[in-house]
């Protein structure tokens, strides 16, 4: 592909997202999002509103200047159904996203000190959140946590509370970049098991970037196996409840407890241990799991 085709299907694409918006900048518009969203909430299986029901909870008196409105709103983000106006999908996710408070811009928490200490030198652990980036650090600048929650979930959250949403999603994140996928735009994802080119603190790492929107995610290789059928089972065997486990308490996540096993192919081997057995996990360059074993000691 020359590079004027490109910049041509750039352009156009540009175009799109910017009528996109440029459609949601008026209140009433927003408005009518927000009404059927209120609908859905109301009744999940009435979820469709009719023209006049929608101009009602909208307050606008003005018939023809809603028309105008709702209009601009159709096709893109509502479609009207047999039973009246519906959110599309779009506009689910337009709504989802000002209800999420992605675009608040001024939420933040106190920083907040941990129980746990820093896996890698044993100094305090401080939570800081900061308009959507919460990271988790020490005093030597070693950094356990580094992600992004959106602001809204903050308003009604302690840090422990936030901490323990952001282990979740990370770990939901991880079950669709294993596959392949990424989370933030649904392309497809290059996954990547190696040494780390900075200094990060682990030796193996687990790297991922997002061939169409450029996302890129960087873990300890241990990372690789969290959502590993062996190895919910052997959590579960063992008591561990690794869904609410934050991840610089698992030993594995943190130190050296992954090595490399083969050169041609490349195989790296994850090493899992709890009261008296061990579960070995062999990664290939990918990060997925090819080989697993368990052994008590
Ligand atoms: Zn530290
Ligand atoms: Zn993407």
């Amino acid at each position: 592909m020359n590079d004027d085709t490109t910049g041509t299907v750039e352009s156009a694409d540009v175009r799109d997202v910017s009528d996109a918006f440029a459609v949601l900048g008026d209140e009433t518009r927003v408005a009518v999002l927000e009404a059927l969203v209120e609908a859905r909430r109301e009744g999940p299986e009435q979820r469709a509103l009719t023209f006049s029901e929608l101009r009602e909870r909208t307050g606008v008196t003005d018939s023809g200047r809603f028309n105008y409105h709702l209009g601009k709103l159709r096709g893109r983000f509502v479609e009207e159904t047999d039973e009246g106006y519906v959110l599309t999908y779009a506009g689910r996710e337009v709504v989802g996203a000002i209800l999420g408070g992605t675009y608040d811009t001024d939420v933040q928490l106190e920083p907040e000190p941990l129980d746990d200490p820093c896996p890698m030198c044993d100094t305090e652990l401080v939570a800081r959140f900061d308009d959507g980036d919460l990271d988790v650090t020490c005093e030597n600048d070693h950094t356990v946590l580094r992600t992004s929650v959106t602001p809204g979930a903050a308003t009604d959250r302690s840090m422990h509370e936030l901490l323990s949403l952001a282990t979740r999603r990370t770990y939901a994140r991880i079950e669709l970049l294993a596959g392949g996928i990424c989370p933030e735009c649904s392309g497809r994802v290059d996954r990547e098991i190696g040494e780390p080119d900075v200094d990060v603190q682990v030796e193996y790492s687990y790297e991922t970037s997002c061939e169409r929107c450029g996302a890129f995610t960087r873990s300890s290789a241990g990372a690789a196996v969290l959502r590993d059928q062996t190895f919910i089972a052997f959590c579960d065997a063992h008591d561990i409840d690794i869904a609410d486990r934050l991840p610089w308490t698992l030993p594995f996540l943190t130190d050296g407890e992954t090595v490399q096993t083969g050169e041609d192919p490349p195989r790296y081997r994850v090493r899992v241990e709890a009261d008296d057995e061990r579960l070995d996990l062999t990664l290939d360059e990918r990060g997925v799991v090819v080989d697993t074993e368990r052994t008590t000691s």
